[in-house]
């Protein structure tokens, strides 16, 4: 195996290295055929993910971002409308929200799993509430049964924000199967990357299915007909194909992922100031991103960057701190959700992916364990 000179946060081209071939022929495969909107490998890529997340239905869109729109207006959800979410999370859980003209609303997190606190929705709801968007951050699933409870006896959609977690399983249950719709996003660096942006809704309603694929499609099923005004949202063809490839190893890369996660876990445990990811019981996370707390965050990562590892923050600043929603005067205000706020100044993500090697791992944890001991 090559050797190689710095340890990287994510490295992609070791993923593509291992299965390069395979790729190149799928990719030339799509030229050859050249059908590049709508073709083979994207029903084909819609039926595997289904299958995967055990869901009827799947569709494929431009991003997870438009994934998260496109399910809140198949729901009808717009002006007027409050949707809550956790502040703790990338913007486009929020975002999504804003851009069909609902109000987000923020309900903290549980510190242990950086998740929606079940226990803090119920305060939230108002006769205006229509949905919950809990997020499986760091690819580690929500408390799903807690949510789906409090959903069903206040009548609200549960869209699950399943960017970050293909593949995790809750319970006996796959995650984007278990609310009322699931957003995937194969953004490069999630755990199932295309090589651009794309993303996916799950779903068993036939009809969320139909609308969403004629919204992403200018309101048509059939070619030059248009019932609604619709948008232009395709997965297309070229990344389906090289997702079609890729989700065959994905089972195997979050496998290798979930034990270079517990090896970081063991490597760590001599560290009392240091907390590793909790999972709850009967869980599986996937480790899109295996995420520490760590006292004094921000002098460890400046230490860490100068020894030549690079970790990340996700995320440095709560969404209802953001200047994009403190422009919408939504009345939040810092001390509002003290849990997110102080996960957001302990939170540090360490690098990780299924090509992670045991060398770089010792390092990284080493470097670590001599800032903090
Ligand atoms: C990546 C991500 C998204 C958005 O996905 P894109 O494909 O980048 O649009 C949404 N929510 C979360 C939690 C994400 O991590």
């Amino acid at each position: 195996m090559k050797k190689r000179q710095t340890v990287k946060l994510l490295d992609l081209n070791a993923q593509y290295d291992s299965i390069k071939s395979e790729i190149d022929t799928a990719i030339h495969e799509v030229i050859a055929q050249s059908q590049y909107i709508l073709g083979p490998a994207n029903a084909q890529l819609e039926q595997n993910v289904a299958e995967f997340c055990h869901t009827r239905y799947a569709v494929g869109l431009n991003s997870g971002t438009d994934a998260l729109i496109y399910a809140l207006r198949a729901l009808n959800i717009g002006p007027g409308d409050e949707v809550i979410t956790t502040p703790f999370t990338f913007i486009a859980s929020a975002e999504a929200i804003v851009l069909v003209g609902a109000r987000p609303v923020f309900a903290d997190i549980d510190p242990r799993s950086y998740n929606i606190d079940p226990t803090k929705i119920e305060k939230h709801i108002t006769d205006k509430t229509k949905a919950i968007i809990p997020v499986h951050l760091y690819g580690n699933p929500a408390d799903m049964d807690s949510i789906m409870d409090i959903a069903k006896r206040h009548n609200l959609y549960v869209i699950e924000d399943a960017a970050q977690a293909i593949g995790a399983t809750y319970h006996d249950k796959v995650i984007g199967s278990i609310g009322t719709m699931g957003c995937i996003s194969f953004f490069p660096a999630k755990n199932l990357g295309a090589f651009g942006d794309a993303g996916m809704v799950t779903t068993d309603d036939a009809s969320m299915e139909k609308k969403i694929r004629m919204w992403a499609n200018h309101g048509s099923e059939k070619k030059y007909y248009h019932e609604f005004i619709g948008d232009s949202s395709r997965l297309d063809n070229m990344q389906a194909a090289i997702l079609l490839v890729k989700l065959k190893y994905i089972d195997q890369w979050n496998k290798k992922r979930i034990e270079r996660a517990s090896r970081y876990t063991e490597l760590l445990s001599t560290a009392s100031q240091i907390t590793t990811p909790w999972v709850a019981p009967e869980t599986q996370c996937v480790f899109q991103q295996y995420t520490i707390r760590i006292p004094d965050r921000d002098t460890v990562q400046k230490k860490l960057d100068e020894r030549g590892i690079p970790t990340a923050i996700h995320y440095p600043l709560p969404l209802h701190l953001q200047p994009a929603f403190q422009k919408m005067n939504l009345g939040y205000s810092q001390g509002d959700f003290p849990e997110s706020e102080r996960a957001a100044q302990e939170v540090l993500s360490l690098p990780i992916y299924p090509e992670l090697t045991d060398e770089d791992q010792d390092m990284i944890t080493r470097e670590i364990l001599s800032l903090v001991q």
